[in-house]
C-alpha cells in the first residue's frame, strides 16, 4: 500500500470518537469522492478529531464519515518539504457515511477548510496530490468526483476547491490517467440519461455530453436494449431497438406506464403497469420519495406511502438545475396531476420549471418555479 507509506500520514483508525463500527463494503471502491469540511481551515475544530465528535455525537453515526482527512493546520515536515497532515481515519474497506446511497463504492476524502472563503496552501495541495497518486498506484478507486458530482448531491456546495488542479501539482506522480469511459451503453430498465451519466468514468460524462453525442435522442423515450453513444467515443450510432418499436402499444398513457415501471424497478412497488394514474401509483410515488429522503438525507422516515408532516419536513427545495431521483419523482407527480414537465428524466430543466409555475399559479402559490415544501405538499395532497 503506497498510501500507508506517505510520511505525512498518521494512522488514527480506532483512535477517533466512535459508537460502534461501520459495516464492511460489499462492493469494490470505484469512486474517490472529495469533500471539504465547511469549517475554516485554521480553526481548532478543523481536524479529524472534531469531525469524528460531530459525526458521532451530533449525527449519531458509528464513526467519522471519511476514510481520510487532510488537515491544513497540522503541518508535517517530510523529506519532500512541509505537508498537511493526512489522518487515516477509517479502514478503506469500511462503508462509511458521506454520499448516501453511493457509500458502498465510494471512498470519502475530506480536506479540512471552508473553500468558499479559505484559499488552499501549497502544503495541502501537495498532500492531496500525493494521496491521490498513492491511491491510484494502489488501485483504490477508478474515478474522482467532488461530493456534488455524486447522484443526489448536485445542490451541495462541496467541495469548492478544484481537486483536479490539485492532482496536477508539480511534485505529484500520478501514474495513470483515469480509465476511459466505455464507448457505448445499453439502456436498462429504469435508466434515465442522468443515471447513465453517472455510470461513466474519465472526467465525468455529463447529461449534456450524452445529448450532444446522441443527436436525435429523446431522453424521455429511452428503450430497454437501445444503445447510446457515450460521448468520448468514435462510434456514432444510435439504434433504437426495432423489436420494441413494432410491439403493440399497451394500455393507458405511455409516460404513466414508464413511471410505473421505473417505480417498480427502483422501489419494488409492485404496481400494475397499466398506464392509469390511480391512487396506487400516487402512493408508490410517496414511497419512492420517502426512500430517497432516507437514502440521501438520512431522514429516518417510515416508508408507508403516506405524505405526512415528517416527510414534508425532510424535503429539499428543488429548482432548475436539480438532478436525480427526487427530481424524477417531482416530474412524475407533475405529470400525473396534468402538468406535463416535457420529459420525466430526472433533470429539472425549463419544461419542469414551466410545469411547476403553472401548477403554482393554479393553486395560488407564489409562482417562482421552485418546488419547495408548500408546492410539493399541494402536489402530494
Ligand atoms: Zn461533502
Amino acid at each position: 500500500m503506497n498510501f500507508a507509506n506517505l510520511p505525512q500520514l498518521v494512522d488514527m483508525r480506532g483512535k477517533l470518537k466512535s459508537k460502534g463500527t461501520y459495516s464492511k463494503r460489499t462492493k469494490a471502491i470505484t469512486h474517490r469522492v472529495w469533500h471539504h469540511s465547511l469549517t475554516k481551515k485554521g480553526l481548532a475544530g478543523s481536524d479529524a478529531a472534531s469531525f469524528a465528535a460531530y459525526h458521532v455525537g451530533t449525527l449519531g453515526w458509528p464513526g467519522i464519515g471519511y476514510a481520510f482527512v487532510i488537515e491544513p493546520k497540522n503541518l508535517i515536515d517530510t523529506p519532500n518539504g512541509k505537508r498537511a497532515r493526512i489522518v487515516y481515519a477509517n479502514d478503506i474497506n469500511r462503508r462509511t457515511y458521506h454520499v448516501g446511497n453511493s457509500n458502498q463504492f465510494s471512498l470519502g476524502i475530506c480536506v479540512a477548510g471552508d473553500y468558499r472563503y479559505d484559499t488552499m496552501d501549497e502544503a495541502t495541495i501537495a498532500s492531496i496530490a500525493e494521496l491521490h497518486a498513492a491511491l491510484v498506484n494502489d488501485g483504490i478507486g477508478k474515478y474522482d468526483k467532488a461530493h456534488n458530482e455524486m447522484p443526489g448531491y448536485s445542490w451541495k456546495a462541496c467541495c469548492q476547491y478544484n481537486y483536479r488542479n490539485a492532482f496536477d501539482w508539480k511534485g505529484s506522480k500520478t501514474p495513470t490517467k483515469p480509465a476511459p469511459a466505455p464507448d457505448v451503453y445499453t439502456i436498462q430498465e429504469g435508466d434515465t440519461l442522468w443515471s447513465i451519466a453517472h455510470k461513466d468514468g474519465a472526467g465525468g460524462v455529463q447529461v449534456e455530453d450524452l445529448i450532444k453525442a446522441n443527436p436525435g435522442i429523446d431522453p424521455t423515450k429511452l428503450k430497454i436494449g437501445q444503445k447510446i453513444n457515450f460521448g468520448n467515443a468514435k462510434v456514432v450510432i444510435v439504434q433504437p431497438d426495432k423489436k420494441e418499436d413494432t410491439k403493440p402499444s399497451n394500455s393507458g398513457d405511455a409516460t404513466v406506464r414508464s413511471i410505473q415501471k421505473t417505480l417498480n424497478s427502483r422501489y419494488e412497488t409492485k404496481l400494475t403497469v397499466d398506464g392509469i394514474p390511480g391512487p396506487k401509483t400516487l402512493t408508490a410515488l410517496v414511497e419512492g420519495l420517502q426512500t430517497e429522503l432516507n437514502k440521501q438525507y438520512k431522514s429516518g422516515l417510515v416508508v408507508d406511502g403516506i405524505y405526512g408532516r415528517k416527510t414534508m419536513a425532510s424535503l429539499p427545495n428543488l429548482k432548475k438545475g436539480a438532478k436525480g431521483n427526487i427530481t424524477y419523482i417531482l416530474q412524475a407527480i407533475l405529470y400525473l396531476k396534468g402538468y406535463d414537465p416535457k420529459g420525466v428524466d430526472g433533470i429539472f430543466g425549463t419544461g419542469t420549471e414551466k410545469a411547476v409555475k403553472a401548477f403554482q399559479e393554479a393553486n395560488h402559490l407564489t409562482a417562482d418555479g421552485i418546488a419547495g415544501r408548500d408546492t410539493l405538499s399541494k402536489l402530494f395532497a
